[in-house]
């Protein structure tokens, strides 16, 4: 099985509070090397129509790689609310 059917048994309770935001202000700023949009797993960062970074934070497999990557501290990230966010499953 490769990473993307295993990555497609996990089940997700989605929050509607964000456990990620940006300050876009930072990475519009400072940032050159844009390095979430590379190391999320999930390739969950993107940057939009008016070239502002975002992230589907409703996919977060919650390895925190991101928030390691990114050197310019634009990030706020803790875990999703109690029973919230990735579930997963062994197959
Ligand atoms: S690495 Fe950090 S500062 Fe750079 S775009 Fe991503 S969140 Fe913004
Ligand atoms: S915690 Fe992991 S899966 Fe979630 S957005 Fe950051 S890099 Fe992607």
């Amino acid at each position: 099985m490769n990473i993307e059917a295993k990555l497609g048994l996990d089940v997700f309770k989605i929050d509607k509070e964000r456990h990620i935001t940006i300050d876009v202000e930072v990475c519009n700023r400072v940032c050159t090397d844009k390095a979430c949009l590379y190391v999320c797993p999930a390739h969950l960062y993107e940057i939009d129509d008016q070239g502002n970074n975002t992230v589907n934070f409703e996919g977060c497999l919650e390895c925190g790689t991101c928030l390691i990557s990114c050197d310019h501290r634009a990030l706020e990230w803790h875990y999703p609310r109690g029973e919230y966010g990735v579930q997963y499953r062994m197959g």
